[in-house]
């Protein structure tokens, strides 16, 4: 039977008005498992005007009091760890263990968050100049937005809604149409853990609904992640109507291998970076770029083996190494990059194409693909395929082998693996992308710094939690003063800026 799932506005579960639904699949057999209505402008204003009115109240809160609701849904989500990562990955299609891995991801940053009344403390300066006293405040901004991507259905929002409700704001949740199960269940547990009904929405939508966001003056920040040319889109049409964005987009993730690496380590690595959540990750490692023939020619042999090993599975299967895409529109899209890589003479070492898994012929399975010789001028290295596809570009020399991701139009993560410490460093300093792994395959910075990558795969001059996201969730007020006597006798005296001496 096919289930009907609603939005979540005004702390419950609500139909919405709209006649027009998506289909939410079941990636393991390719069935329609559930609809989802996508708002049009009516449910979307009724959600925004309903945290507008929630947030006034929420933002009186002290912070303390705040984050203790924060620590409340913490404990609940991981009570309910298992059902939830058994929900996210039946709609998403990645194994039960990686779908832990996407809570765990996000409840980290709600730990982060729990920090806030620490983190809202503002400056202070005693005495900038006689007898005056200048302190900044950190305000909310009132009613903000979120945008996420299909692919961590629990991290991304999380990341965004956690620093941005402890710092007072309402929060409005649009996420992906493709798994909408978990963002509308974290709704629940927020009401159970003690938030005031408003304070975090969740309206189910496409670009109608995107668009009502992103201009009804009401809203006053967005936050994206999704593919870069959306993030443009929506990093240009926010900035149009005044507000704040931060936009983080797609990724090209290259790993670089220097001679002295231990190989057996890389291909390990490699494979869980470059196949595990069948390349689903903006993270994933798709670009290995071995340094010399030589180490080439030892990696991709090493690269090859551990590929055939792999066993895709059922999300559900405890033995898989990973499961299926999340749509059939997926496994086109990585098929089809598969033959233009052939077509464009890079070497096949290994074709994923044709994969069925027996008696679930129907579900969105791609085998595990590895490309040699690949070059830059190819369209599969300059595009993201966001699927189950290593590709090895040989350098050879270490100069050549930094030259690539750093001139690449996508600069989200990289890595090098290296045993010389003044080669990472070199690489570290130079390299022109956001994050940096030194022997580490995906360096997702830990929820207390900040994620956000260079180039195209990051629009906006904030990051994701840490810091960053405390600064993108408030506006600053800076106040000066003073408690002088005698002021009222002298208050026409200054006819020039003042200033502190
Ligand atoms: P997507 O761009 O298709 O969708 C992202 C969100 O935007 C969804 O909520 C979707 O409903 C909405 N959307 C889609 N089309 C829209 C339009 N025309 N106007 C307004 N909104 C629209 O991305 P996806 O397929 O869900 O996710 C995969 C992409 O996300 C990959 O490119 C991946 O690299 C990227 N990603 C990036 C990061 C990062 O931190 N840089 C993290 C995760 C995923």
């Amino acid at each position: 039977m096919v289930q009907e799932l609603t939005h979540f506005i005004g702390g419950k579960r609500v139909p919405g008005t709209s006649d027009r639904f998506a289909d939410v699949y079941d990636p393991n057999t390719g069935e329609v498992q559930a609809r989802v209505p996508l708002a049009n402008k009516a449910d979307a204003e009724a959600a925004i005007a309903n945290a507008e009115e929630a947030q006034r109240e929420w933002a009186q809160w002290n912070p303390q009091k705040r984050a203790r609701v924060l620590m409340r849904f913490l404990q609940l989500i991981q009570d309910e760890m298992d059902s939830l990562a058994r929900l996210l990955s039946s709609e998403h299609g990645k194994t039960i263990a990686d779908a832990k891995g996407d809570i765990q991801r996000g409840l980290e940053v709600v730990e982060f968050a729990t920090g806030i009344p620490h983190m809202l403390k503002g400056e202070y300066t005693e005495s900038a100049g006689t007898g005056i006293d200048v302190f900044s405040m950190r305000q909310p901004l009132g009613v903000v937005a979120g945008i996420t991507p299909f692919n961590f259905p629990a991290m991304i929002p999380l990341w965004k809604a956690a620093p941005a409700i402890a710092c007072g704001n309402a929060f409005i949740l649009k996420p992906s149409e493709r798994d909408p199960s978990v963002p509308l269940r974290l709704a629940e547990l927020f009401i159970e853990a003690g938030l005031p009904p408003g304070v975090f929405n969740v309206v189910n939508g496409d670009k109608e609904t995107v668009d009502v966001l992103l201009t009804d003056p009401r809203v006053k920040a967005l936050g994206f992640v999704g593919s870069t040319p959306i993030a443009q889109y929506i990093y240009e049409t926010a900035a149009a109507h005044g507000k704040r964005a931060q936009c983080f987009g797609g990724a090209k993730n290259h790993a670089i291998v220097m001679p002295d690496a231990d190989l057996d380590q890389v291909a390990d690595a490699l494979i869980g970076a470059g196949y595990g959540s069948a390349g689903e990750r903006c993270m994933a490692i798709s670009v290995a770029v071995p340094v010399g023939d030589e180490t080439a020619d030892a990696l991709v042999a090493k690269l090859a083996e551990r590929v055939a090993e792999l066993k895709i599975g059922t999300s559900d299967d405890e033995n898989a190494d990973f499961g299926p895409l999340v749509g059939a529109d997926a496994l086109k899209r990585v098929n089809d990059y598969v033959q233009i890589g052939v077509d464009e003479g890079a070497e096949l070492v290994v074709d994923g194409r044709g994969f069925t898994l027996d008696g679930h012929e129907g579900g969105f399975f791609a085998g595990a693909t590895l490309f040699d010789k690949v070059t830059p001028e190819m369209r599969i290295y300059k595009e993201e395929i966001f699927g189950p596809v290593l590709q090895v570009v040989r350098a050879h020399d270490y100069e050549e082998a930094l030259r690539l991701p750093s001139e690449h139009e996508y600069g989200n993560g990289v890595s090098i693996f290296t045993r010389d410490g003044d080669t990472a460093r070199d690489f570290t300093t130079r390299v022109n992308t956001g994050m940096v792994g030194v022997n580490v395959p995906i360096p997702v910075p830990i929820a207390y710094h900040t994620f956000g990558g260079w180039k195209r795969s990051g629009f906006g001059d904030l990051n994701q939690h840490g810091p960053d996201s405390i600064r993108f969730y408030t506006k600053t007020k800076t106040v000066t003063q003073r408690w002088p006597s005698g002021t009222k006798e002298h208050a026409t005296d200054h006819f020039v800026i003042p200033t502190m001496d």
